[in-house]
């Protein structure tokens, strides 16, 4: 559509200021006022998508229907927009250059030197306009990965300045920095922003807005200082402190009026007071909590939260729902033996064992499992963490000994976890990881259907190895039922244990799918499930 508006968000100083939930929280506010608005990432590093990317380097991938695997901050524009992403909505450099370098070998260059400046910049810039394009969105806010003076963003800052120009009106430049505070002089400091805007300057990019991060109110001094430095509007500096909770930042933007800025820049109407009803209600039921529990996250990445992103929102979103604050208690599968589980879970009140790939820490994952089958606390096996709980039931219920799931044990004798046989034919051409989003079939008066409300869901799926249906049978026959099917594969989608309160595994992943409008229902049931366990002990 010709009448797309364009927001740029760039960052200086340093990395970590939350672009993200800067982009988010303004989004969140235009759609708040009746603007179909979304949210694009570009990410400045040269892998084609951060699915080949070790979570101690860029945290989670999240997962969007279409199966793309991108960048975390997407899960953030999903949970605070409560609408889906796409593969549109993240680009790295990696599939920027991909894509000039295939179109060169094809020859639609014709014969033509390709360079960064213009043929990179102009993938950069299609990319960004395609996507306002794709949904008819009136905004499109797209946030520039890295930090302005990094060499690597240099090619998009360009784009941002070319598109400027030739977008005029229709598009605006937002910088967010940081302004430090200094404990001796209890001072803060604008110089870092004032060179930082200098830098965007040199590139030839006038931000409009400022967002100076910061741990102290600005004075309106500052606010004058920066704006006199940086040729913005006084009202255009705004103020982001950190707050308690990221989902605050957006109710703190509409005090600092960044939509009005936002929309008065980009000529476009107030329309009405921002609809956040919801939102209110939701930050009002998450400061204060009635119960405080505890669940412990057992995964190979504790030390690193950021890998388990989703997952520990969705706990903010479902404790929220039941009046609770959930205290994610950080397990290393590694650290778990027979002999110290008790003293890892003593305290908990439900037991989620997390996503994960390889064998590191896989016996961990199943001791975990097997204290909380056996003392019937509250369990959630995500994806490897269902195939945990599959694995160990075979093992400890169904005495099949040594079994496994073929990715950690080609040979074992009980493959319960296994490649299925379309999969291994497409094994050579790399293509066998379930990606995106399948339906579900949920049986009659299962845990799972009374939790959705619903005997059908579609779920966002990121593994290869699938429940190996050849033992069905003997696992419905001791207790382990599969009420979550694909009906079009006949793949196992959920395991329930009924002689239990509360035991789900989940071969999908729940928690890209969990917003602050709509909690998932099964984070919400587990977290109901935790605190009646809690409430009985
Ligand atoms: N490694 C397992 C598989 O590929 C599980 C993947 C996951 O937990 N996302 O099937």
């Amino acid at each position: 559509m010709a009448d797309t508006r364009y927001i740029f968000v760039t960052g200086g100083v340093t990395s970590s200021l939350g672009k993200g939930i800067i982009s988010a929280s303004l989004a969140k506010l235009l759609q708040a006022r009746g603007y179909k608005t979304t949210i694009q990432k570009l990410d400045p590093y040269l892998n084609v998508d951060p699915g080949t990317l070790n979570p101690y380097e860029h945290g989670e991938c999240f997962v969007t229907d279409d199966g793309a695997e991108t960048d975390l901050d997407l899960g953030h524009y999903e949970r605070f927009l409560n609408s889906p992403t796409s593969q549109a909505n993240n680009v790295t450099t990696g599939r920027i250059y991909q894509s000039v370098i295939d179109k060169e070998r094809r020859g639609d260059f014709l014969g033509k030197t390709v360079q960064v400046i213009p043929h990179i910049t102009d993938e950069i810039k299609r990319r960004i306009k395609l996507l306002g394009k794709k949904d008819h969105y009136d905004v499109v806010i797209t946030e520039i990965g890295g930090t302005v003076g990094d060499i690597e963003s240099l090619p998009y800052i360009e784009a941002v300045r070319q598109l400027k120009w030739e977008l005029g009106r229709k598009s605006m430049v937002i910088h967010l920095t940081l302004v430090p505070y200094l404990a001796a002089s209890k001072e803060l400091k604008t110089k870092p922003t004032q060179h930082s805007v200098k830098m965007l300057l040199e590139a030839g990019v006038q931000p409009d807005v400022v967002v100076l991060r910061t741990e102290h109110d600005l004075t309106e001094d500052i606010r004058r200082k920066v704006a006199l430095f940086c040729n913005v509007d006084i009202n255009a500096v705004i103020e982001s402190i950190d707050v308690p909770t990221i989902y605050e930042v957006p109710l703190r933007m509409l005090n600092e009026k960044l939509d009005v800025i936002a929309l008065n820049k980009l000529e476009l109407g107030l329309k009405h007071d921002p609809e956040l009803k919801p939102w209110r209600s939701f930050i009002e039921r998450l400061l204060n909590p009635e119960h405080t529990i505890k669940i412990a996250l057992v995964g190979k990445y504790v030390e690193l939260p950021d890998a388990y992103k989703s997952i520990v929102e969705s706990f903010v979103h479902a404790g929220a729902v039941n009046k609770a604050k959930v205290d994610v208690k950080w397990v290393h599968s590694e650290e778990l033996e027979p002999q110290n589980v008790e003293n890892y879970f003593n305290d908990c009140a439900g037991i989620l064992v997390a996503p994960g790939f390889g064998h590191r820490g896989i016996e961990g994952k199943l001791h975990a499992v097997k204290y909380a089958r056996e003392n019937k606390i509250p369990f959630l096996g995500i994806c490897l963490g269902m195939q945990c709980a599959v694995i160990e039931f075979a093992r400890n219920v169904l005495h099949f000994k040594g079994a496994h799931s073929t990715e950690m044990n080609h040979n074992t004798p009980y493959p319960v976890i296994a490649l299925m046989e379309d999969q291994k034919n497409i094994l050579d051409m790399g293509g066998t990881m379930r990606l995106g989003a399948y339906p579900c079939q949920l049986k009659s008066n299962s845990l799972m259907e009374k939790a959705y409300g619903s005997s059908h869901t579609m779920e966002r799926h990121r593994h290869r190895y699938e429940f190996n249906n050849k033992y069905l049978q003997d696992f419905e026959n001791a207790g382990m039922i599969a009420t979550g099917k694909n009906e079009d594969t006949d793949l196992v989608e959920i395991v329930e244990v009924t002689d239990h309160p509360w035991f789900v595994g989940v071969q999908f992943h729940p928690e890209y799918k969990s917003t602050v409008v709509q909690p998932h229902p099964v984070f919400v049931d587990f977290v109901g499930a935790a605190i009646n366990y809690f409430c009985k002990k």
